[in-house]
């Protein structure tokens, strides 16, 4: 059977919202491709080949039959139900049963959805599911994330190693995120060496810290192909709608400048997306902050340097590195020496020579919230009301 027109009709199958528009498609393709687009119809649906001189005649029958059934039903039948029941009725075609046929349908759409090699989904699959997201996240005024993922110097590990351990890498890779992702998030190979996930009702922040274990399980693998053992990493780049864009073009197009962010800043890296032009205004001031992670397993205190500080945050200097994603409260006195208190998400951690590290926070005004209000509870509790 003709694969491409195979793949189209599943498409229609796909794409059509009821069986009268994935009908009207097909009439539309038969009229200009020809009777064998019916010949694939029938395989497809029932598994049977039909002689090509009756099969207009009988998919002329079979929609008549389905409308016949749907009127005596009262509901709509499908076509596949309608053209099986009218070969069994009316004609000797259908003999045996249609396990098999099943099996090839699923088949058929597994190869139409997903990218061979890794088994992620392929990307006009992506496409097809990163537009309908949005336009659920719109109208259900969700947000989402787009996490971009780029393998650091492939073309040395194929050079290298040879073409078929690089597959071998990309097999593995995709394991990696396959087991770490949610049910509900995709997973698409989008490019030769390149990888889309997006994750359903997630923030950009809490999609960091997911993006951070991902490249930090990818550092930690052991590929091996045949008796080669090699390691790599990975970059990454986040967008979120709708907090960076709602459009879906932009919003790939973000996660993918955040890639070349990662890339810049040294690879085996994950960056958020970043506009050039500031969004707040930065105040540059050099205090002593105190800063603690709010983890019960951990009340160490650490004291570091402000370097600056905005409406969004606050970028210090530490003497040691802070997990990304952790929860921190950082103290900072202003002015007159009254210390302002900042809760937030790590963001960004960089070392440099000297053995000091900038921590980058971004406040999260729902943490603050939340400690505030456990905060009152606690007095209201004590009775302790000034
Ligand atoms: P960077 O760190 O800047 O991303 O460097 P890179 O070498 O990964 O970047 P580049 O995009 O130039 O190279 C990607 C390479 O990926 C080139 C191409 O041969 C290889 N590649 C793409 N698809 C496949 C594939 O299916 N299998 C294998 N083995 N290699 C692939
Ligand atoms: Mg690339
Ligand atoms: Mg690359």
């Amino acid at each position: 059977m003709d694969l491409i027109l195979k793949k189209t009709l599943i498409g229609f199958m796909l794409e059509s919202r009821n069986d009268d528009s994935f009908i009207k498609k097909i009439n539309r393709l038969y009229n200009t491709a020809g009777v064998e687009v019916l010949l694939t119809v029938f395989r497809l649906l029932a598994g049977i080949d039909i002689p090509p001189e009756k099969c207009s005649l009988h998919w002329e029958r079979t929609q008549m039959h389905r409308q016949k059934l749907s009127d005596l039903l009262g509901r709509n039948v499908d076509i596949a139900t309608a053209l099986c029941d009218y070969l069994q009725s009316a004609t000797n075609f259908l003999s045996h049963p249609r396990l098999i046929e099943a099996r090839e349908y699923e088949n058929v759409i597994h190869e139409t959805i997903n990218d061979k090699l890794t088994g992620l989904f392929n990307r006009p699959y992506f496409d097809e599911a990163f537009n309908q997201q949005v336009a659920l996240a719109k109208r259900y005024k969700e947000d989402f994330t787009l996490l971009f993922l780029d393998i650091d110097n492939f073309k040395d590990i194929n050079d290298t190693f040879g073409h078929l351990a690089g597959d071998a890498a990309l097999r593995e890779i995709a394991a990696v995120i396959l087991k770490e992702k949610r049910d509900s998030d995709i997973a698409a190979r989008f490019g030769g060496e390149e990888f889309v996930l997006l994750m359903t009702h997630t923030d950009n922040v809490n999609a960091l810290s997911f993006a951070e274990r991902l490249r930090k399980q990818v550092e930690m693998l052991e590929i091996s192909y045949r008796d080669q053992i090699f390691r790599l990493t990975i970059s990454g780049g986040i967008a979120s709608f709708p907090f960076n864009s709602e459009d879906p073009k932009q919003l790939l197009q973000m996660a993918d400048s955040a890639v070349y962010l990662a890339k810049g800043a040294g690879k085996n890296t994950i960056c958020l997306f970043k506009e050039e032009k500031r969004r707040y205004l930065r105040i540059k001031i050099q205090q002593p902050v105190l800063a603690k992670e709010l983890d019960f397993n951990n009340s160490a205190t650490f004291t570091g340097t402000s370097k600056d500080i905005c409406v969004g945050g606050i970028l210090f200097e530490n003497n040691c590195p802070l997990p990304i994603g952790a929860l921190i409260k950082v103290q900072v006195p202003v002015n007159d020496g009254t210390p302002v208190m900042l809760i937030g998400t790590v963001v960004r951690v960089e070392a440099f020579d000297n053995g000091k590290y900038d921590i980058g926070m971004t406040t999260s005004f729902k943490e603050m919230d939340k400690i505030a209000n456990h905060e009152i509870a606690g007095i209201l509790r004590s009775g302790n009301m000034a």
